[in-house]
């Protein structure tokens, strides 16, 4: 076992994780499986109430697997990038009806599962099943980065290489289970992207960063870009009732699979044509304030603009009884536009 290996294993039994939501005795592989599809591109404090509700709303997975599209949509509704839910809901069905209704125990059988990568199968595999396998979540390669001092930024694939095989090295044959848990807190608690807490951690003694005094330059940066910004006109057609129209957004794309407003360019002809299409008599009543919703890879510039819609039925919803999920920008708006309702 290497030195970090079983630094790691040490200093678990005293400071790891062992109370979260997803950990159990024995292990679940379906809460294991969802916590990490959550954690992907979310922090544990911000999963935990998501995975509670989640795992109420859906006990199992085969409940999980004969839930509606909608339904599974709206519980995951804030977590974002959406297409880790549809992911989610597939894979559920398919070891519904492969492997009735029970977590598949081999890499190869995990691998071929919608949405699932090598990290992630790793996981499962060392945290459900004891089975040694690595993993390399985003915690992880910050240990890893900066305990050899990898140089280089992550997007390149040599230095993808270089960590996977230095994970691979790390990975023990023994409690491989403790040890994944180990080195995912030490990255999430001890060796944080800033000021890494380096007096308290159990492998300072051989991490390069922590002895050429060089913590802030690994994981190497990548090259800022300047986002590209987009702009959008949301249209919220609202019948004599008061209520809004939504409509369910493509799979593919922002928002796949969510409701949304009808939208159009930002420009006058555009809007026009688009309202009419809608509804031929439909007018506009009032332009809401433009505002920014921001996605890792670029800016939406929002700009809602109410419309009547008289005599609008299909898909129109009251606005305090939403069931459906929706993005983060279309709730908020919802929310305002009560105010302005009962102003
Ligand atoms: S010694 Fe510091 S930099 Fe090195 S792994 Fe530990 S917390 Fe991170």
């Amino acid at each position: 076992m290497t030195e970090l290996a079983s630094g790691l294993l040490t200093w678990f039994i005293k400071h790891g994780r062992k109370n979260l939501p997803w950990q159990s005795s024995p292990p679940n592989g379906y809460h294991v499986w969802l916590s990490e599809v959550m954690l992907q591109q979310t922090q544990v404090k911000t999963v935990v109430d998501y995975f509670n509700s989640f795992i109420k709303k859906f006990p199992d997975i085969t409940s999980l697997a004969n839930a509606s599209e909608d339904d599974v949509m709206a519980a995951w509704a804030g977590l974002g990038y959406y297409s880790r839910a549809q992911n989610l809901h597939k894979t559920a069905q398919i070891i519904s009806s492969l492997y009735s209704g029970i977590f598949p125990k081999t890499y190869l059988e995990i691998m071929a599962l919608p949405g699932v990568g090598r990290s992630t199968a790793g996981a499962i595999l060392s945290l459900t099943f004891n089975l040694p396998h690595a993993i390399l979540d985003g915690n992880v390669k910050r240990v890893l980065s900066r305990y050899h001092r990898v140089a280089g930024h992550y997007s390149s694939s040599g230095v993808m290489k270089e960590l996977w095989l230095l994970a691979e090295k790390h990975t023990p044959e023994k409690h491989n289970a403790q040890y994944t848990q180990a080195i995912m807190d030490v990255g999430a608690t001890v060796c944080t992207p800033r000021n890494p807490d380096c007096k308290r951690c159990p492998i300072s003694k051989n991490c390069g960063a922590f002895i050429y005094n060089q913590q802030d330059d690994y994981p190497n940066k990548k090259t800022k870009k300047i986002k590209p910004e987009r702009s959008v006109v949301f249209l919220i057609y609202k019948n004599e009732k008061g209520e809004v129209h939504l409509k369910k957004r493509p799979k593919k794309g922002i928002w796949g699979g969510l409701w949304s407003f009808i939208e159009c360019a930002d420009n006058e002809l555009e809007i026009e044509e688009k309202i009419i299409s809608h509804n031929p008599n439909a007018k506009i009543l009032e332009s809401l304030e433009t505002f920014k919703h921001s996605f890792s890879h670029f800016t939406l510039w929002i700009s809602p603009i109410i419309v009547s819609s008289p005599g609008g039925a299909n898909d129109y919803y009251k606005t305090n009884d939403i069931s459906v999920g929706m993005p983060a920008p279309v709730k908020k708006i919802i929310q305002s536009f009560d105010l302005i309702n009962h102003a």
